[in-house]
């Protein structure tokens, strides 16, 4: 019979459905004023990703305090989601929530520094070793700005990319391998070009892929999370990224590192923790402690070469920044956040716990003969519906049970846990309780239980 994740498909059904009747039943409020969507809304949501979760509809949440969600039903959820990362510090962490509070007296955006910004710059040069910073608003733009300098400076159109990457909605990273062939990403929505024209693609871990790639001395930047948190939980092998550094310099090809996710390994990243040394770093989503906001930086060497690109460029619009970006309020929260949430302390707790997670959720697949495996890196914790580990992206995509992680991602949910939706993550906050922990992974030794009945 037909499986996925080693369970078969019918079971699967019947528990989707099971879970998914237990998950109205306890919601008649939201169904009532979310069931079918909401009026004026392009398909009933704000924004359509709402529609991806897999619950029959989306959670309205009344308030998100700490790691605790609490919906317009009234029920309570230990949130391990975490916004997908932009409030891994918890929701409303007090100093942020405070620098708000004072911030919003004083004026929202003004295009201007206020004093909040002047020791952002060294903050951020001394928390991750790179000397020069802007500041942004999504890491989608950082992002974009950073790969624009990289092209500025190398005079070269090409970037690489590795194969089930995802760095926002970039679109020239929109790329995938089929069948060993690059392709645009399928599902893209009213893309004309062929972006395997400016796009390369190797599978993660491949180096000797990597070095063909790059040979041709045509490829301005390689972009990459330092672990592939997006596709599953792809780890670097030994060696690798000493390798990347090595292959990048030997072509004149620049290094993007896209934090965004991996910050979870420490207050400096895992840049910082294992040494890396990008010409580019990049870091989004919890920057400000859940205020949009991101920052992009440049090595020494990036910064001199730009600066002499600038002299000879002709003036006008450099295609980077947006209106919004560098406000007062981000300067608030970013400040607020980076000085007294994200510390070696808060860390510290949140490596603990992730580790109590991992290790119980490893035993549970275990006892339960679950042909899964689970991969961790800091504070960011992901099972995987398949035997592991994996090595890239293809692999990865092969390892994605939707039917059978919908069907579980429910199931927690109707058990008080909520995890990020598309794939298995969850996030260990500073205000996350080892009660918390105990009872997800209770919760999922459960459903476990109740998929191998
Ligand atoms: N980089 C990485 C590694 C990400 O995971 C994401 C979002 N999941 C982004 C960039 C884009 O972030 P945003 O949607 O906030 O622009």
């Amino acid at each position: 019979a037909a499986t996925q994740g080693g369970i078969s498909l019918a079971r699967i059904a019947t528990i989707r459905a099971t879970e998914a009747t237990h998950f109205r039943e306890a919601r008649p409020k939201s169904e009532a004023a979310f069931g079918n969507g909401v009026k004026g809304f392009l398909d009933g949501v704000p924004m359509h990703w709402m529609n991806d979760w897999p619950t029959p509809f989306p959670i309205i949440v009344e308030k998100a305090k700490g790691t605790t969600i609490t919906d317009i039903d009234g029920n309570k959820l230990a949130d391990f989601c975490l916004g997908d990362t932009g409030s891994m510090f918890g929701h409303s962490p007090a100093p942020v929530a405070k620098a708000i509070r004072r911030q919003a007296k004083r004026g929202l955006t003004y295009m201007l520094p206020s004093e909040d910004a002047l020791p952002l710059g060294e903050l951020l040069a001394s928390r991750f070793g790179l000397p020069h910073w802007q500041i942004a608003t999504t890491a989608t733009d950082a992002n974009r700005f950073a790969l624009r300098v990289a092209r500025a400076i190398t005079k070269r159109a090409k970037i690489l990319v590795f194969n089930g990457c995802y760095h926002g909605a970039v679109d020239e990273t929109m790329v995938r391998l089929r069948d060993g062939q690059p392709i645009n990403r399928p599902g893209l929505a009213g893309e004309f070009r062929d972006l395997t024209q400016n796009t390369k693609i190797v599978e993660f871990n491949d180096l000797p892929a990597l070095e063909a790639a790059l040979a041709d001395g045509d490829v301005a930047c390689v972009i990459t999370e330092p672990v592939l948190t997006n596709c599953c939980m792809v780890l670097p092998e030994p060696g690798f990224h000493e390798a990347l550094r090595t292959i990048t310099r030997r072509h004149g090809t620049l290094l993007l590192i896209d934090e965004t996710h991996t910050i979870s390994t420490g207050p400096g990243g895992y840049t910082r923790k294992y040494d890396l040394e990008p010409d580019l770093f990049v870091l989004g989503k919890p920057v400000a402690g859940g205020v949009p906001t991101s920052v992009w930086g440049m090595s020494a060497e990036v910064g001199e070469r730009y600066d002499a690109y600038n002299r000879t460029r002709e003036p006008g619009y450099s295609g980077m920044g947006t209106t919004l970006s560098a406000n007062p309020l981000q300067f608030a929260a970013m400040r607020a956040n980076l000085e007294e949430v994200m510390t070696e302390e808060n860390y510290a707790h949140m490596e603990k716990l992730a580790g109590r997670l991992a290790a119980g959720l490893e035993e549970s697949i275990a006892r339960h003969n679950l042909p899964w495996h689970v991969q961790r890196v800091g504070a960011r914790v992901e099972f995987i519906c398949a035997p592991g580990p994996l090595k890239n992206g293809g692999e990865a995509e092969a390892a994605h049970a939707s039917e059978l992680e919908a069907a579980v991602h429910v199931a927690l949910v109707n058990r008080g846990v909520l995890i990020a939706p598309f794939h298995n993550m969850m996030l260990i906050s500073p205000e996350t309780t080892k009660k918390q922990v105990d009872k997800l992974i209770a919760a999922f030794d459960d459903i476990a239980a109740d998929l191998m009945a």
